[in-house]
């Protein structure tokens, strides 16, 4: 007799059937589907780096980081205008001000902003400026929320709850994909564990990656800044997620982070835009030794 509310892998297909590859696909099938926002494409041979600030804190500190990850060959910018804080008393983002200011660094670098939406009641209005909706951690099970952002028409980037486990992350998916919307990316971002806090933020679990693609279709991508909270095991975090198959990396960086422009929110696990161009060289580096495995195959 199992516990009630206890489920595991094998009620996927009940809990999720439209988002998950044993129903929806042949069970030898590992294609996995291609989800766009604007022009760049999620779950192709290349994974997609999205970088930018935690949060969208002023004009000129986010054009210099939209300017910094677009030379380094980032190809979508990421940055909070609405920001989740434990604390009511500090600062919780510029809000619409915040949505203007990423429009304008779009308009100058030309990427696609992924930002995150919290409250159902703005989804439309977060939709009309963002090409991508973040759902962060803590709304990962905020079902309302769920349910608009599936209805926006936009693609979706909806990240795992600090301690949700994978049916419930998958559920949450299906959530967003019962509103017709399959344009859903996944976002490994740490999860609680006894050492958080102790000499990381939260544990960086790799494992999901596979287990992930052995559920679904979905792409799924992985944030290292969040899950290790500090700044110089990003990288490394950065080449491990993209060693285990992840579609792509979700990284936060700051232009000057030790000096006069030091962020308000999550200062120390922000990278410079060197460390942001060392983990593009590595993708890099990945593709080219792909192409030429291909070519000695032929
Ligand atoms: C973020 O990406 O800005 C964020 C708040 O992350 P998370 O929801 O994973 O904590
Ligand atoms: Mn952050």
């Amino acid at each position: 007799m199992s516990i009630a509310g206890n489920v595991g892998l094998g009620d996927l297909p009940r809990i999720c059937p439209l988002i998950s590859r044993r129903v929806q696909a042949s069970s030898d099938s590992t294609e996995t589907r291609v989800v766009q926002a604007g022009p760049v494409r999620f779950g192709g041979a290349r994974p997609v780096v999205i970088a930018g600030p935690c949060t969208v804190e002023s004009r000129e500190q986010t054009l210099a980081v939209a300017r910094a990850v677009k030379a380094a060959g980032a190809e979508m910018l990421r940055g909070g205008a609405f920001k989740p804080r434990t604390s009511p008393h500090d600062f919780q983002g510029l809000g619409i001000e915040g949505l203007h200011i990423l429009s304008e660094a779009r308009r100058e670098t030309g990427l696609p902003i992924v930002t995150e939406v919290m409250d159902p009641r703005l989804v439309e209005t977060v939709a009309e400026y963002a090409d991508m909706l973040q759902i962060g951690s803590r709304n990962m099970q905020n079902y309302p929320l769920l349910v608009e952002a599936g209805k926006s028409g936009k693609p979706i980037l909806l990240k795992r709850g600090m301690a949700a486990s994978l049916c419930e992350w998958l559920g949450a998916a299906e959530y967003i994909a019962k509103e017709g919307n399959l344009e859903i990316v996944l976002c490994e971002r740490g999860i609680k564990a006894f050492s958080a806090g102790e000499y990381s933020r939260n544990l960086l679990d790799l494992s999901v990656i596979p287990a992930v693609m052995e559920e679904t279709f979905l792409p799924v991508i992985v944030d290292p800044s969040h899950s290790t909270g500090v700044s110089n095991m990003v990288e490394r975090a950065s080449c491990a997620a993209i060693a285990f198959g992840s579609h792509g990396l979700l990284i936060e960086v700051a232009c000057d982070h030790d000096g006069a422009q030091r962020p308000i929110c999550d200062a120390a696990q922000a990278i410079g835009p060197a460390t942001l161009c060392n983990i593009l060289r590595f993708i890099d580096s990945r593709m080219e030794s792909r192409i030429l495995r291909k070519a000695h195959a032929v």
